[in-house]
């Protein structure tokens, strides 16, 4: 890739409407043949107001595709077992296609038991361990929305992924694992950096596509930026009130080839690929022949 003479700031809001205007096309063919639509079930425990606010973004981007949602708010004093206890009555439940626990849990609960709940077959955040091994080999199954929404973009935009050079900071098991073992599968050669890795910045400078997944205020400084990069900015923190990226997005204007902006860039994308997620258990259940 050669140095990008303009940067094109990756609008990931129309991408995400593109996409699902596809699902709600769908969903209305379902409908029409008088099946019921599918339905995402949210789990919330406590009353956290930007949880709170990611549900009712949720339920607002279900209901614009004709999709079912239901909720299950928990008190912010409810035990692992309340939670396993709920999340079991959603997997019995066949009304119910997609399982959803917002994170994050409060400390006492683990969040892996809480995912080992999830029946692997309605686990549309991707986080069982079936989910998670399927993924590792390569196997049909459902993957985190973050990582897949983050590939989308990449395809859309017609970035090249075979042989390149593919670095990602974060090894979360929501974003930064995920994302490395798609990139792999499409033949990217993936570098995993995290807080530990030693000149992070020489390695950055390598990448033709860099995923920063930190949740570190603009970690990423423009120098860091190989000319024509893709450049994936998938942290949201807050700064004085305003929400701000991992990624210097001033800095890397006229370097790299495409970056994605802190807002209307990953986000929009994550909550389309939960849509399509749950209208994929949907489908895949015994209840919906087609
Ligand atoms: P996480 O579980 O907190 O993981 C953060 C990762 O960053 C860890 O692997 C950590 O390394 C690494 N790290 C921390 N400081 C670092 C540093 N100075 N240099 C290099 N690596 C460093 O986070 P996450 O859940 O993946 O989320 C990451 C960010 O993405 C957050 O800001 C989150 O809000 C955002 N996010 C956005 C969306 C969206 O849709 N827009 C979706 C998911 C997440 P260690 O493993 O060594 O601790």
């Amino acid at each position: 890739m050669t140095q990008a003479e303009q940067t094109v700031v990756v609008d990931g809001l129309a991408l995400a409407q593109q996409i699902r205007k596809q699902l709600s096309l769908r969903v209305g063919r379902h409908v029409a043949a008088e099946r019921r639509p599918p339905c995402l079930a949210v789990v919330l425990v406590g009353d956290d107001p930007a949880s709170a606010s990611y549900i009712k973004g949720k339920r607002r981007a279900c209901q614009r595709v004709g999709m079912d949602s239901v909720e299950r708010t928990l008190s912010g004093s409810a035990s692992q077992a309340d939670v396993v206890e709920t999340v079991h009555a959603l997997n019995t439940d066949d009304g119910v296609d997609g399982i959803l626990v917002q994170l994050p849990l409060p400390d006492r609960i683990d969040p892996n038991a809480v995912a080992l709940a999830v029946a692997p077959s309605k686990d549309v955040d991707g986080l069982h361990p079936e989910s998670a091994g399927r993924l590792l080999l390569g196997m049909p199954g459902l993957v985190p929305c973050t990582p897949l929404g983050i590939m989308e973009i990449l395809d859309h935009y017609e970035i090249p992924l075979e042989g390149a050079s593919a670095v990602v900071i974060g090894r979360s098991a929501i974003v930064g694992k995920p994302v490395s073992l798609l990139l792999q599968q499409r033949n990217a050669t993936v570098t995993m950096c995290h807080s530990r890795t030693r000149d992070l910045p020489g390695i950055c400078r390598n990448a033709d596509v860099l995923v920063a997944a930190v949740g570190v205020p603009r970690l990423v400084k423009g120098d860091w930026v190989r000319p024509g990069a893709a450049v994936i900015d998938v942290g949201v923190s807050e700064v004085d009130g305003v929400l701000v990226g991992d990624v210097d997005t001033e800095a890397v204007q006229g370097r790299a080839r495409i970056v994605t902006p802190h807002r209307r860039g990953v986000g929009p994308m994550t909550i389309t690929m939960l849509l399509r997620n749950t209208l994929h258990a949907y489908e895949s259940r015994a209840a919906c022949p087609d």
